[in-house]
């Protein structure tokens, strides 16, 4: 079975001494992720440390990221770059979710930049895709999230293609409260696979984690990744109270 993945992004959120006790919390509860299973916590870059330091001997738990610059070194200040992040260890990093998208700027180009770089290192992207509320009222998200796929995408070898995470993230339910449901889910990860499978066979398509994003809380985690294109889920305002993300990867199938 694809790995099931249960990944926190706690976004602009919470002060260091808040993301200490937040992963106390969690970590008490002995999550131990089965042998498929992954647990990752998406940290704002001055928590990385202290995070991958709590988890970094614990079996199939990790930190990411939440952005790195699609250029490798240099006068780019404020900017982190992927050799950074490797030099602390660290396994995943997010990128191109779309508040990234709507709110810095980041293209499609870019994106295939910062995958590069990732990738180049030996690190996983969680690569986040998904159409705003116009797209999917018209019907064309099929498409929209396709572009994305093909322009960011496409230009990786099958190898490097099998080392991506894609989260799904609808951007209509994204802090609203208005989760997809099942159908709507199963219906464009179902899509999402065809494409990949289209442009590297079913083998490669098969092993890609496929995450949802948008509104999972606790009570709806189940249902979600029950899915069977469905492969965990990508998880913004749940993540940050302790026994909601326990529950929602207790939620893995
Ligand atoms: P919410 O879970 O708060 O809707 O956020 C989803 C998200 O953007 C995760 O990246």
């Amino acid at each position: 079975m694809r790995q099931q993945i249960a990944a926190a992004n706690w976004k602009m959120n919470l002060t260091y001494v808040e993301g200490q006790q937040l992963l106390n919390d969690i970590l008490a509860e002995n999550v131990e992720p089965k042998d498929n299973h992954a647990v990752i916590f998406g940290i704002p870059f001055p928590y990385l440390m202290m995070a991958n330091e709590k988890v970094n001997t614990l079996k199939n738990l990790y930190v990411a990221a939440q952005n790195c610059s699609n250029k490798k070194s240099g006068a780019y200040t404020g900017e982190v770059s992927v050799g950074m992040l490797k030099s602390l260890n660290l396994k995943y990093c997010i990128i191109g979710h779309s508040e990234r998208r709507e709110y810095f700027n980041e293209t499609n180009l870019e994106l295939s930049e910062k995958l590069d770089l990732l990738l180049g290192a030996g690190m996983k992207p969680i690569f986040c895709c998904g159409e705003p509320l116009s797209i999917r009222e018209e019907g064309s998200q099929n498409a929209y999230v396709e572009k994305q796929l093909k322009e960011s995408l496409f230009h990786l070898s099958a190898e490097d293609m099998k080392k991506v995470v894609i989260a799904y993230e609808p951007i209509w339910a994204i802090g609203t409260g208005k989760t997809a449901t099942t159908a709507q889910a199963q219906e464009i990860h179902a899509y999402i696979r065809s494409v990949i499978a289209n442009q590297y066979g079913a083998e490669v398509a098969d092993m890609v984690p496929i995450l949802y994003g948008g509104s999972v809380k606790a009570n709806n985690a189940k249902e979600l990744f029950a899915c069977p294109d469905v492969d965990g889920g990508l998880v913004g305002g749940a993540s940050l109270v302790a026994m909601d993300f326990v529950e929602i990867i207790r939620a893995l199938k």
